[in-house]
């Protein structure tokens, strides 16, 4: 059967260490139609992570470069760093007609909700804060200042779970990859973006 399908832009946020790099790592492996938008950022790499793999990272000086030019769809301060999605990211993106999944804070998110009003929004929470602080001590990838600073950060972020049109708890994580995958599965259906020809 001939059919058209119109690109779509998933929106994951959640507070650091609920498992959104988790989660959305995983449905890239498994869905062809997907590809991630690797953001810019003024944080540093962690070890393991690869310069225009993870992110492009970036001077702050570049970065209010790339502010004047008008080069991002959003961007925002987050944990004291500066990060921002690429317009041109999103555009060669969704030209190769993937979906494309964004990882990007409240603030960042809610600027892309008011431009692009048909994204899918996705917020994850954790089951708990004691177990949100154990997944950032357990990642052992940030000093304990900046857990810290991450923690504090984290009731801001849940207090903004009302703007975002899915809430999925990432406590059994095959439970959670189930829901966000069915919540995926179905956003692919609507009318207004699959278009079967029938012949
Ligand atoms: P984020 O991208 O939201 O900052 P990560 O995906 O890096 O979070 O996950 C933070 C840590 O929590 C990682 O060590 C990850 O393996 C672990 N983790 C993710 N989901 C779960 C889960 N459901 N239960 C227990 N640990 C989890
Ligand atoms: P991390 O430093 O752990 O990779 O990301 C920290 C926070 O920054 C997370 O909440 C993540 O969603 C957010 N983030 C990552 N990239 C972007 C971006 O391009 N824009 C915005 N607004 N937030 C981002």
């Amino acid at each position: 059967m001939k059919e058209e399908r119109k690109s779509m832009l998933i929106v994951i946020s959640g507070p650091s260490g609920v498992g959104k790099g988790t989660i959305y790592n995983r449905l890239l492996d498994n869905d062809p139609s997907l590809t991630f938008s690797v953001s810019v950022t003024t944080r540093g790499p962690r070890n393991g992570e690869t310069d225009g793999v993870d992110y492009f990272f970036i001077s702050e000086e570049k970065y209010q470069e790339l502010v004047a030019q008008d080069a991002f769809l959003e961007h925002a301060t987050v944990h004291g760093h500066s990060y921002g999605t690429l317009k041109s990211q999103i555009q060669e993106k969704m030209e190769k007609g993937y979906n494309v999944v964004l990882d990007i804070d409240p603030q960042g998110a809610k600027q892309v909700m008011a431009q692009w009003p048909e994204c899918v929004s996705i917020f994850l929470l954790p089951p708990s804060y004691q177990k949100l602080r154990e997944r950032l001590y357990g990642r052992n990838t940030d000093d304990p200042k900046e857990i810290e600073h991450r923690l504090n950060n984290a009731r801001g972020e849940i207090e903004q779970v009302g703007m975002y049109q899915y809430t999925v708890v990432n406590d059994d994580l095959e439970l959670a990859f189930e829901q966000v995958s069915a919540i995926i599965t179905a956003e692919k259906q609507r009318t207004n973006r699959y278009f079967p020809v029938v012949e």
